[in-house]
Parts: C-alpha cells; sequence; structure tokens
C-alpha cells in the first residue's frame, strides 16, 4: 500500500463551493433559526465550509413551496415532453459541469477522483436522460368494461415527493430520486445527508439554470432527525423515498404512518458473492475485489458474504489477498489512488468495531484490519478468512472496506446459507455452466442477482431490494411507478 501526498502532480484542484444554503422556490437563503453545520473533508479531517441547518420551520416552507408549485404553478400546467426537454437539459449541464460536480463529490465525500468522474457522473447524467425520454411516454390504458362505457386510465403525478439520502453515493442518489419523481410531475422537497450536502446543493442550482420553475426542486440540507423528520410527519408531503439503514427505515414508517404516505425504501444488504470452482478465476477475482472494495466498501450492494467452493478457497483466498494488499490508499484527488477514506469518524470507527468483533470471533484477519495513516478516516483494506454464517461480520452490514470469506461445497447448501439472511438485496454467481448460474439467480432471494460480473448498474435495469432491503423499486419502467398514482375515469356513452 502506499501513501499520496495530497500535493502530487496528477492531483485535481479542489472545487470551488458555490452553494451552501437551503433552496426554497428559486431562492438560496439561511436557516429560519440562523444555525449552520459543518461539513467535513473526511481525507484530511478539516471543515469544508458551513451549510445552513434545515430545521421543521425550514421544511414546512419548503413543502408549501413544493405544494404551490405542484398545484397551481407552471409546472402543474407544463406539457410531458417539456418536463422531458427540461430533464435532458439538467443533465447536458450536468455534463458541461462534470469536472466540478465530480471534484465536489470527492471532496464532501472521499470517493476516488477516478471514481466520482467515471462511475458516479456518467451514471448521474444517464439517469436524468433516461427519465427524461419517459416523460412523454407515461401513459394509460383503455379497459373493456361491461356495458356501455368508455373506461381508461390515466397515471398522474402522487404530488410532494420528500426524498431523503444518505452519504455513499450522494449526487447518483439525487439523481435516482429526481429523475423519476420530475419525469412523471411531481414535485420534491430533498433532505440530503448531513456529511455530504453540497454536490446536491449545486445541482439544484444547475436545475434553476435549466429552467425548473420555482418550487419544483427544494433542498433542505439539515439533520435526520429534525428536518428528516419534519418531512416524514408533514401532512402536505404525499410521499417518502428513502435510502439509508433499516433502523431509520422503521423510524420513518412508523412516522409516516398518521398521514398513511406512500413510501419507497432502498435498504442495506449482505449479499452473497457465490464462487464456483469452474468459474474463470481471474474474472472472479477482479469481481469480488471491485465488488466488495468499490467505494470504500460503502455499498448497500457491496459482495460482502463471499462464499468460495472448497476445491479452489486456497488458491482464491491467497490471490484475493494479494490484490487487496495492493490497493493504493490516499488522497483521493490523486489519479492512482483507488480507495478513499471512509466517510467520516462514526463509520470509521463502526468498521473498526467490526474487525475487532471478527477477530475475537476467531475468523482470520489475513490483510489489514487497521487505521490506515495519522490522518482522515482510511482503513487498511482488509480480507478476513475462516468465516463462519453466524459471526457478526457475516450478519451485518459493515459497509466498510471488508471482506469475509465464507467456504462452501455444493450448490445446493451455498443457495440456502445466501438465503439465511434478512436482507435481499443483491447477489452475484461466477460459474461457467449455465444451469447452475440460472438455478442460482432463479434461487436466491434478492432484487439483483449479477451472473459473472458485479455492480453492473445501467438507468434502465430496476434495483431494489427483496426483505428487509427495501420497498419499491428505482431505476427502468419500474421505477416511474412509485410516482404516479393510478386513475380509472368511466364514462357513460349510451
Ligand atoms: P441513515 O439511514 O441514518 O441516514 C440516511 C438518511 O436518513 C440521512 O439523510 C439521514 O439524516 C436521514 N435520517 C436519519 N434519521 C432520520 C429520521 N428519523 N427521519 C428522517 N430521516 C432520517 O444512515 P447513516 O448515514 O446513519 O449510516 C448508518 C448505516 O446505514 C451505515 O453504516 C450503513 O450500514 C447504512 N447505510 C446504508 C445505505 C444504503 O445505501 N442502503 C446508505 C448509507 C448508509 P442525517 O444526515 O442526519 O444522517
Amino acid at each position: 500500500m502506499s501513501a499520496i501526498s495530497p500535493m502530487t502532480p496528477n492531483a485535481f484542484a479542489a472545487p470551488p463551493i458555490r452553494q451552501t444554503g437551503i433552496l426554497i422556490g428559486d431562492e438560496f437563503r439561511p436557516s429560519v433559526s440562523g444555525k449552520t453545520f459543518e461539513t467535513i473533508n473526511p481525507a484530511t479531517e478539516e471543515v469544508i465550509c458551513e451549510v445552513a441547518e434545515g430545521d421543521v420551520e425550514d421544511i414546512d416552507l419548503a413543502v408549501h413551496a413544493a405544494r404551490s408549485a405542484f398545484e397551481t404553478g407552471p409546472w402543474s400546467r407544463m406539457d410531458a415532453r417539456d418536463r422531458g426537454r427540461l430533464l435532458n437539459k439538467l443533465a447536458d449541464l450536468a455534463e458541461q459541469h462534470l469536472d466540478e460536480l465530480a471534484a465536489l463529490e470527492t471532496l464532501d465525500n472521499g470517493k476516488p477522483i477516478n471514481d466520482s468522474r467515471a462511475a458516479d457522473l456518467p451514471l448521474v447524467i444517464d439517469c436524468l436522460r433516461y427519465y427524461a425520454g419517459w416523460a412523454d411516454k407515461i401513459h394509460g390504458d383503455t379497459i373493456p368494461i361491461r356495458g356501455d362505457f368508455f373506461c381508461y386510465t390515466r397515471r398522474e403525478p402522487v404530488g410532494v415527493c420528500g426524498q431523503i439520502i444518505p452519504w455513499n453515493f450522494p449526487l447518483l442518489m439525487t439523481a435516482w430520486k429526481w429523475g423519476p419523481a420530475l419525469a412523471t410531475g411531481n414535485t420534491i422537497v430533498m433532505k440530503p445527508a448531513e456529511q455530504t450536502p453540497l454536490t446536491c446543493l449545486r445541482l439544484a442550482e444547475l436545475a434553476l439554470e435549466a429552467g425548473f420553475p420555482p418550487g419544483v426542486i427544494n433542498v433542505v440540507p439539515g439533520f435526520g432527525p429534525t428536518a428528516g423528520a419534519a418531512l416524514v410527519q408533514h401532512p402536505q408531503v404525499d410521499k417518502i423515498a428513502f435510502t439509508g439503514e433499516g433502523t431509520t427505515a422503521k423510524i420513518i414508517m412508523k412516522n409516516a404512518a398518521d398521514t398513511l404516505k406512500r413510501i419507497t425504501f432502498e435498504l442495506g444488504g449482505k449479499s452473497p458473492n457465490v464462487i464456483f470452482a469452474d468459474a474463470d478465476l481471474d474474472a472472479a477475482i477482479a469481481g469480488a475485489e471491485f465488488g466488495l472494495f468499490f467505494n470504500q466498501g460503502q455499498c448497500c450492494c457491496a459482495g460482502s458474504r463471499l462464499f468460495v467452493e472448497e476445491s479452489i478457497h486456497d488458491e482464491f483466498v491467497e490471490r484475493v489477498v494479494s490484490r487487496a494488499s495492493q490497493r493504493v490508499l490516499g488522497n483521493p484527488f490523486d489519479t492512482e489512488t483507488q480507495q478513499g477514506p471512509q466517510v467520516d469518524k462514526a463509520q470509521f470507527d463502526k468498521i473498526l468495531h467490526y474487525i475487532e468483533r471478527g477477530n475475537a470471533q476467531g475468523a482470520k484477519c489475513l490483510t489489514g484490519g487497521q487505521r490506515y495513516g495519522q490522518r482522515g478516516f482510511f482503513v487498511q483494506p482488509t480480507v478476513f478468512s475462516g468465516v463462519t454464517d453466524e459471526m457478526d461480520i457475516a450478519r451485518e452490514e459493515i459497509f466498510g472496506p471488508v471482506m469475509n470469506i465464507l467456504k462452501f461445497k455444493d450448490t445446493n447448501e451455498v443457495i440456502q446459507r445466501a438465503n439465511n439472511t434478512c436482507y435481499g438485496l443483491a447477489a452475484a454467481v461466477w460459474t461457467k455452466d449455465i444451469q447452475k448460474a440460472h438455478k442460482v439467480a432463479a434461487s436466491v432471494r434478492a432484487g439483483t442477482v449479477w451472473v459473472n460480473c458485479y455492480d453492473v448498474f445501467d438507468a434502465a435495469a430496476p434495483f431494489g431490494g427483496f426483505k428487509m432491503s427495501g420497498i419499491g423499486r428505482e431505476l427502468g419502467e419500474a421505477g416511474l411507478a412509485n410516482y404516479t398514482e393510478l386513475k380509472t375515469v368511466t364514462v357513460r356513452l349510451g
């Protein structure tokens, strides 16, 4: 592992900070209370800037702006095709500002600049364009009911959508939430994660530049128990879309009950990544590394239970450990860096705690296991072998660069063990045997199954969880269903 100093010549420059206020209507403003909070650079632990801290009153103002844009503003009368045009314009602006937005993401979140530029931003732009294309293609059916009637359905927007997102893919989660909501004619109040508010605010500024009418997109940075909870409880909010942890989702579900809001959740996982002995081993090892360590391990769909068939286990472990120990950690603005810091101190502590639990419960730490460096929230890429199903590191979401390798003997056994979890977000299987691949794909209870690949995302392919990994789907045509109400109209003809 090599450290790279912040001053290396191929390091990207830090971006300007343009927006730190609350967006309500068409104005970025301070919070009603005047309070602010710090957002921290996780690579240096230094304060980047102060951001306006929204609370109940700010949420109320934002919801009223969104409600009036939905009921009476130009948005409510806009042709669907023009909504699509605006989304395309926003995508164009994001593309024009790709370097700036990627750098801002890296600054606030700590992810390597190569990832922000080559993964996050292209996926953001693609998602906005994909949903721009849907705007004028959302329609109902005509239905041949009994009698002399003309019956048809309309797909109408749900209304004001409260959207609460986490910090692991701040801009991408913004695009996943805005794309379908705007294509279908809703208005939005978004609360970004307290750790990473900056790119969402900048994209909101670009949305105003694109020409979205005031009040269509409102952004209230702040904390979950205050701003987030106020959004969930507000009677004028029709729907909550949330990505984050299951325990938070339970609180949101309870808080949304009084107003019977529509809710969609994209939650955590403990995804099985199953490597059979007949797999292309080079590809499987690369896929195991990418599937776990990408984004510092902070992925809801991380392949965090790596099941390896007994006959190839030892060779696999040796090769994957060698790759993990050679990963380049350091300044996320350096183009050589593969792994940046964890997002904050809480995540850093949580990961080190799980490493301790792994050691204490008898797993074998083959590489890593420690903090990396003295400054910033860096954790060494860590690999445990000898992991068993009941260990904490095999059951709970670590959300960090900690790979857990479990041995298996046959297909039925690994399917049963893969499903022995409360989660069901993603899974992968590596094999050259097409029957085995399809058998596992059909048997694993998860919203996404990758075969001989990992983390392949596309705006057109639905994503979401079985079991306690979520409710509803994002992306694809399925993602539109969460943002529309179906209306049946019946007209007497005779
Ligand atoms: P949370 O679920 O707490 O946070 C996600 C979002 O929900 C944030 O915007 C947060 O606000 C907000 N929130 C928190 N409490 C409430 C509430 N009562 N009402 C409404 N909104 C609320 O996740 P954390 O960031 O605390 O991360 C903890 C763990 O969650 C991670 O270690 C990881 O295991 C998991 N996680 C899963 C993700 C996924 O994609 N499935 C993404 C991120 C985390 P605030 O900004 O104040 O935190």
